[in-house]
């Protein structure tokens, strides 16, 4: 992405940096897909940001015996359609706490972090995928989406279940 005074940014154009053409056209576009009380919203705002949105997955959140554990976004980002980014960072640290109370191993912790990380992932990407390219596209990640499900909900605890939102 190119700002206003020609940088590039692969992430984030910040505030006063977005160019003027591009955010002209993104409000019209606005005015044409828009509910009126969304268009207004971006009608009215007067400094722009642009953040593109990453799908980052990792594979072992629990590291060196449980010395280091990644968290939060660090461990999986999500979308934005499913707003459980937040969530998760908060699960993550709910379920530490019993890992270090004794009451779950920390193979448990990176388990089910992983089970809640993989099946809101694949949520948001199914959400995303139908809001941007369609239905025929959205089947597709509805399929995987709809298989993680499946072997999260056999192999977890039952117990756990509700708090990963199954
Ligand atoms: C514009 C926007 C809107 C959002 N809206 C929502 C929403 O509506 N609902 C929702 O659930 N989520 C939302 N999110 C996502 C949510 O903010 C994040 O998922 C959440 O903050 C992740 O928490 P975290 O603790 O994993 O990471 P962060 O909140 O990013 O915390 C990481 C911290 O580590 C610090 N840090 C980084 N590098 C180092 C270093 N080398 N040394 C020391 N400290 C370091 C950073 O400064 C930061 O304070 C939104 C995010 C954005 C950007």
């Amino acid at each position: 992405m190119t700002d206003n005074e020609g940088h590039h940014h692969r992430i984030t154009v910040p505030i006063g940096k977005v160019r003027e053409d591009p955010w002209s056209a993104q409000k019209a576009y606005a005015q044409r897909i828009l509910p009126a009380p969304f268009a207004e919203l971006i009608a009215k705002t007067k400094q722009p940001f642009i953040q593109a949105i990453t799908d980052v997955d990792i594979m072992r959140p629990c590291q060196f015996g449980g010395k280091l554990l990644i968290v939060g976004d660090a461990l999986s980002t999500f979308r934005p359609h499913v707003g459980s980014s937040t969530n998760q960072a908060a699960l993550n640290a709910l379920f530490l706490e019993k890992a270090m109370k004794g009451e779950m191993t920390f193979e448990q912790w990176e388990q089910q972090c992983l089970d809640y990380a993989r099946v809101t992932s694949l949520t948001s990407v199914a959400w995303g995928n139908k809001n941007q390219f369609g239905f025929r596209i959205f089947l597709w990640s509805a399929v995987c989406l709809l298989w993680a499900r499946l072997t999260v909900v056999l192999r977890a605890p039952k117990s756990i279940l509700p708090a990963l939102g199954l």
